[in-house]
Order: C-alpha cells, then sequence, then structure tokens
C-alpha cells in the first residue's frame, strides 16, 4: 500500500473533518502518500483528485461539514459507476480507499471492496442509524444542538404556560429525539420504533398541569412526521396552547464536540492501520469505548433496534 484515497460521501456530519484530518495525518505518518476526492464518489468517477499533504487538513478539526464536499452521485449506483470508479483509482495508482459516510456509502464502499479496492468504511451521519456501533461521528454534535435548543424554547414556552412540540432530524431512527430527549429533560418522547396513542400524550401533558407545572416539551423524530398535525390534536384535546419548532438544518452544522472529534480521530488512524495490514471491506464501530471493525456487509445488514431501556426511563423521569 503506497498511496490511499479517502472521500466523504451522503450527508455530511460535524466531526467528518475530524476524521479526514486523522486519515491524512495517519497516513503520512505511517509514510503513505494521500489522495483526497471530493464531492464523494461523483467527485471520483468525475476524476476530480488532488494531492493532500499534512498542511491541507490544518485547521478543520473545530469545523462542521466536510472540506472535501459531498454528494449524492446515482450513477455510482449502478455497475458502470463502480467499473468507472475503479479504473480511475487505478489511474491515480490510490491503493485503497477510504470512505467517511452512512449505510448507503458504505454498499458503495463494498461494491468498490468486491471489484477489488481495499476500502474501509468510517461511520459519519448525524443519525446514528447504524445499528452495529453505538455512535457515529456527528451524532454527538447534534444532540447538543438539540439540547441547546430545547433550553431556549423552554424558557419561552414556560413564560406563556405553553406546550412545545419539537421535531429533530434522524430519519426512521428516534436516536437523536431519545439521547436529546432525556439529556433535555422532554415530557414526551415520540419515536417511530415506539407505538404511542394522543390518549398516553394528553394524559400526561394534564397530569403535568395539575401539579402545576408551566410548560411541556414534546420531542418528535422526524420519522413519526406531521408535528403540526400533532399540535391541533393535542391542542383539542386538552385545550393546552401547543407551538410547533422544526430544527431542521441547524442540527447537521455546527463545530463538534470533543466527543465527536475524538471518536473522528480514533476511527481515522485505524482506517489506515487497517489498508496498511492489507484489510478490505471493514467497516468501523465503536462500543464501550473501544474502537472494532467488522466485515462492512455484515455491518449495514444488521437492523437497528431503539434502546427500550433508556425509553423507560425517560418515561419514569418525566412523570
Ligand atoms: P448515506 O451514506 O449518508 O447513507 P446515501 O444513502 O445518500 O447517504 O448514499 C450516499 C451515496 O452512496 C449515494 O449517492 C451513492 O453514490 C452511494 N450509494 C448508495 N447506495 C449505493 C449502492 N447500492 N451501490 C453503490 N453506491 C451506493
Amino acid at each position: 500500500m503506497k498511496r490511499i484515497g479517502v472521500l466523504t460521501s451522503g450527508g455530511d456530519a460535524p466531526g467528518m473533518n475530524a476524521a479526514l484530518r486523522a486519515v491524512v495525518r495517519v497516513a503520512i505518518y505511517k509514510g503513505l502518500k494521500v489522495s483526497g476526492i471530493r464531492r464523494g464518489y461523483q467527485g471520483l468517477i468525475e476524476g476530480d483528485i488532488f494531492e493532500m499533504d499534512v498542511s491541507s487538513v490544518g485547521d478543520i478539526i473545530q469545523r462542521g461539514g466536510t472540506i472535501l464536499q459531498s454528494a449524492r452521485c446515482l450513477e455510482f449506483k449502478k455497475d458502470e459507476g463502480i467499473k468507472r470508479g475503479v479504473e480511475v483509482l487505478k489511474m491515480f495508482n490510490i491503493d485503497g480507499l477510504v470512505v467517511i459516510g452512512g449505510d448507503g456509502s458504505f454498499m458503495g464502499a463494498k461494491r468498490l471492496s468486491d471489484a477489488g479496492i481495499p476500502t474501509i468504511g468510517i461511520p459519519g451521519t448525524i443519525d446514528n442509524d447504524l445499528a452495529y456501533t453505538d455512535y457515529t461521528v456527528g451524532f454527538d454534535t447534534a444532540i447538543n444542538t438539540v439540547v441547546n435548543a430545547v433550553g431556549n424554547i423552554r424558557d419561552t414556552s414556560s413564560s406563556h404556560q405553553r406546550a412545545s412540540i419539537i421535531e429533530v432530524m434522524g430519519r426512521s431512527c428516534g436516536d437523536i429525539a431519545l439521547y436529546s430527549g432525556i439529556a433535555g429533560g422532554a415530557e414526551t418522547i415520540i419515536v417511530p420504533e415506539i407505538d404511542f396513542t394522543y390518549d398516553d400524550i394528553c394524559k400526561k401533558l394534564i397530569q403535568g398541569q395539575n401539579r402545576g407545572k408551566v410548560h411541556s416539551i414534546i420531542l418528535l423524530a422526524e420519522g413519526v412526521g406531521k408535528p403540526y398535525e400533532f399540535a391541533e390534536a393535542i391542542k383539542n384535546k386538552t385545550g393546552i396552547d401547543v407551538r410547533v419548532s422544526v430544527i431542521g438544518y441547524l442540527q447537521r452544522g455546527g463545530s463538534p464536540t470533543a466527543f465527536d472529534r475524538i471518536l473522528a480521530s480514533k476511527f481515522g488512524s485505524k482506517a489506515v492501520e487497517l489498508l496498511i495490514e492489507g484489510k478490505k471491506s471493514r467497516a468501523l464501530g465503536t462500543n464501550g469505548n473501544k474502537v472494532f471493525d467488522m466485515d462492512i456487509t455484515e455491518a449495514i445488514t444488521m437492523k437497528k433496534e431503539m434502546d427500550h431501556c433508556m425509553y423507560d426511563l425517560a418515561d419514569m423521569l418525566s412523570i
């Protein structure tokens, strides 16, 4: 292994830059050359590739987004796209590739590995929707952003004795709602993985009101959807004034937390080590503060399950 490539793909996440920095610095430290590939797989098939050195990743550990930029590339889902990707990597003498992204990006990485290019996946997505790892890079920053927003909304919602529905990201995964709901002291957390009834939500609101609470926070995962319909239904059933806040893309940006920067640095370093050891088609994950690697196909076929203990904890804490 003389030269490795690195790209960021799919939805961006805070901490991708920290991962990129670690890949580039550890690779150079270990005597490898590094090629940066812009705009994910789109940039790969177009040959948008440049030489990276130690300074190319200076002053980025604290920046959100990705300096390599990201893209969604439909052509790469076709066999011709993969073939072109392999040709370009060979043309640029790239012997192995690190892909920083989510499950879709990992599919692309797996297919490149099958086509002969050793590839390692670093999980980078705010959603934390990859079942095989406790955390993905970007998730911790996203939940901290949500917790700050919940605090601000709580201030104004208590001044006016209102309930607030706060919609958070996470696609079909309720982790952002669950974790930030516990950390932000939400009264109710609604996630796609667990059934709920309007009656349960309203009962909790009325109980809270009866014991003198001046506000209620309802965290709603985007996978459940329809925040305005929720607000209307709750208002009609309880008479409580309900306001909706959709946090949206605020959650995708911002300076990564120390946790995300450290996790990203460990993943970046491990990815380079695995390529040097001759490994391919591996996904990196974390469990109990340890970084591990596993087969990328197995990693993306595992089904994510909701942490029911955490959900029950949130329920007990919000009586
Ligand atoms: P994420 O990686 O965040 O899950 P996407 O699902 O949008 O984001 O995937 C990012 C990119 O990965 C896609 O635009 C495409 O280029 C590539 N990709 C996704 N699925 C496949 C696939 N089955 N085969 C090859 N490449 C894929």
